[in-house]
């Protein structure tokens, strides 16, 4: 099946469900629900997926885009919590988004602040980390291990660093998506391939057992969905829905720093925060240039708002934790921007391995499948990397009887050329294409070569053709759509003002009639027109 999400499919598939019954539906499409509809669907169950917002609208855009092997909760004893991140790493790694997720770099600079004695336990553990690696069966030249690296060597991948008293840098390595709504979306279109009904602007105002009242958020229009098994996935506002879930959400903030602002920055650092123990601060230099630096984690009271504002607080502790080990301190102008999302930790009470009251740093990421009393099974908690894992858990609980999960080995949309059809390797498209669409390179880079203008930048090297492409094929309704969740141009603001009329004209011109070629047409015609280049490199003699 085509795994285009378009408003055309949206509204065709949105009468379907309101006359018939599905056997799941999912409530909430950010990396856990998506995921959920395409373990479903993947079984061969009818499956519904729908969101009050968009694709990754909530805390999975929100995340440090890490893929992490667990590290963390192996030095909180968490052994279980640490190998399961560890093995849905490697599976993303190896099989189901190699395209999007890969190995990244990260520099611990050995400044005065750290003593000798704490930079051999840090090394100690990433020797751990390495050893779940393998155990995990994910092999070294896909994550090298650890290593020290001299004081030169460190202030080559990071020259921005100070230089006063640096003893060098400990080097380790983590997995990392190049963008997690990018992630969201795969998933989404990849259950989408498989039959779900994933749409978008669909808000579940009640849910039971055996159904939902839903609301759709374009027309108003109110209806019931009947379904034999029904799954919430809507992290943080997953307690809206199901009150016998309690969570207890913490804050993280992010700051998007300006391209160069760190000098030619070649890895992540993890900047020790002063004053404690085992905590460090992230930077992650962007495909786009930009910098992220991160984490708060703050315990947040009160109602669940739609989208986290980062306060001011948090702008001004990220850059003090950053400036302590620069060579000149970041100012405030250098932040372009910042974000904030709300992780959605389970309550102390539901987590048996957390102290009670607890900070939320303490609590435990472990995720958990709770099934109410009529019969709605809610999943929550966990993070980003064991989507699959959550998804396949909550699957299990809420249809006992269907065959096993699938995702395990399930390439997501562009990992693997599209089924029945031949496409060009994505070596042959431009690079920072590949980087974000994998197979489908080629497919997005076919709309510029139909139409030059498309191949026009944007801002932050998105070109028009991506935005048509996003309309087309990524279920983009909107100009939010477009510019917070299938790019994050929306990131900084004066970029989305920029970037708002190509935007406006993208939708225009996606939503023109007639022309909504599916990936699986546009590989075909790709590959004819690369067989006859060729053959015309051939009979000119320039291939060599
Ligand atoms: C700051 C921060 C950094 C993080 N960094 C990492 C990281 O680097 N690596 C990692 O592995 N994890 C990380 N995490 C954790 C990870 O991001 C989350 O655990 C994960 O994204 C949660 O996904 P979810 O699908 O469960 O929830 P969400 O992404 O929040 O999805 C819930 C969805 O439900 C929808 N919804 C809500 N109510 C309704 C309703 N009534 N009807 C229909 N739809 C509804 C929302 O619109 C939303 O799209 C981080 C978290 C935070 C906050």
């Amino acid at each position: 099946m085509d795994s285009s999400l378009n408003a055309t499919r949206r509204a065709r598939e949105l009468a379907e469900i309101r006359d018939g019954v599905v056997d799941v539906l999912v409530v909430g499409l950010g990396a856990t629900g998506a995921g959920a509809a395409l373990d479903a669907a993947a079984r061969g169950l009818s499956v519904a997926a729908i969101d009050a917002h968009d694709l990754a609208f909530g805390t999975s855009r929100w995340s440090s885009k890490l893929i992490h092997g667990g590290l963390r909760y192996l030095a909180g004893g968490q052994v279980g919590v640490a190998r399961e991140s560890a093995v849905e790493r490697g599976v993303l790694l190896r099989h189901t988004a190699p395209h999007l997720v890969r190995a990244h770099p990260y520099l611990l600079p050995l400044t005065p602040a750290v003593r000798s004695a704490q930079a051999r336990i840090v090394m100690a553990g990433y020797r751990l980390g390495d050893g779940l690696r393998a155990t995990a069966g994910t092999p070294r030249p896909l994550l090298p291990g650890p290593s020290r690296l001299t004081a030169e060597r460190a202030l080559r991948l990071a020259p921005a660093l100070r230089a006063d008293g640096l003893r060098g840098a400990l080097l380790s390595w983590d997995g990392r998506v190049v963008d997690d709504a990018r992630l969201v979306v795969a998933i989404a279109r990849t259950a989408a391939a498989h039959g779900a009904r994933v749409l978008t602007r669909c808000r579940a105002l009640t849910l039971c057992g055996d159904g939902a009242q839903v609301r759709d958020e374009l027309t108003g229009a109110e209806f019931g969905v009947r379904a034999r098994a029904v799954i919430n996935a809507t992290g943080v506002w997953a307690g809206g829905l199901s009150p016998t879930v309690e969570l207890r959400p913490s804050r993280g903030t992010h700051l998007v720093l300006r391209p160069g602002a760190l000098g030619g920055l070649g890895a992540g650092l993890h900047v020790p925060i002063p004053g404690e123990r085992n905590r460090f601060a992230l930077v992650l230099p962007q495909a786009d240039g930009r910098i992220y630096v991160g984490l708060t984690d703050e315990p947040v009271d009160g109602p669940v708002p739609d989208v986290p504002e980062a306060p001011e607080s948090d702008v001004a502790f990220l850059l003090d934790v950053l400036s302590s080990v620069l060579r000149e301190p970041v100012r405030r102008a250098d932040v372009a921007g910042a974000f904030a999302g709300l992780r959605p930790l389970l309550s102390a009470g539901d987590t048996p391995d957390a102290p009670d009251g607890g900070r939320t740093a303490d609590l435990s990421r472990r995720h958990a499948v709770i099934t109410s009393r009529d019969g709605v099974v809610t999943v929550v908690g966990g993070k980003l990397t064991t989507y699959r894992r959550m998804a396949e858990d909550a699957v299990d609980a809420a249809c006992p009887t269907a065959p096993r999960s699938r995702t395990a080995r399930l390439p997501l949309v562009g990992a693997r050329p599209a089924p029945g059809a031949e496409a060009r390797h994505p070596g042959v498209s431009p690079a920072h294409l590949v980087a974000r669409y994998g197979w489908e390179a080629g497919a997005v880079q076919e709309l510029v070569r139909r139409d030059p203008a498309l191949g026009e930048t944007v801002v932050a090297g998105i070109t028009r053709a991506e935005l048509v492409w996003a309309v087309r094929h990524e279920g983009a309704l909107d100009v939010d759509d477009l510019l917070d969740r299938r790019t994050r141009i929306g990131l900084v603001p004066e970029d989305r003002a920029a970037a708002l009329p190509a935007a406006e004209a993208a939708l225009a011109l996606g939503r023109r009639k007639g022309d909504l070629a599916t990936p699986e047409r546009v590989h075909e015609v790709t590959e004819r027109d690369h067989r006859d280049k060729c053959d015309g490199d051939l009979h000119t003699g320039r291939l060599t």
